[in-house]
């Protein structure tokens, strides 16, 4: 008798260093939103981070909070530098549906 299937004790994503990785944002989907990424424009000082994709991609997005109002951040790493941009302003609930479909490739 064979038996087959993974060994025990192995997860399925063993390729990837777990602990030292965030989310990952999928690949953009057919009807991709396209998004206006706007110039930061640094209208509160104090800005909460909540959530952020992860550091090992050479783009990062970052869903901020600022003065009851909710955006989602871009950094691009590039050989020049940092490029940073940010969506509109949004309450909340709006927010969260953005970073959605942010992280399932539904908008970029
Ligand atoms: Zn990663």
């Amino acid at each position: 008798m064979v038996s087959r299937g993974a060994p025990r004790g192995v997860p399925k994503d063993a390729q990837l260093p777990a602990p030292f990785h965030g989310v990952h944002v999928a690949p953009p989907q057919t009807g991709c939103e396209r998004l206006v990424w706007r110039k930061p424009t640094a209208r509160c000082t104090h800005l909460r981070v909540r959530r952020h994709t992860c550091e090992c991609q050479p783009v990062v997005y970052e869903l901020c909070v600022s003065g009851g109002l909710v955006f989602i951040r871009r950094t691009v790493r590039k050989p020049t530098g940092l490029s940073v941009r940010e969506t509109e302003w949004l309450l909340t609930a709006r927010a969260m549906e953005l970073w959605q479909r942010l992280l399932t490739g539904q908008a970029r």
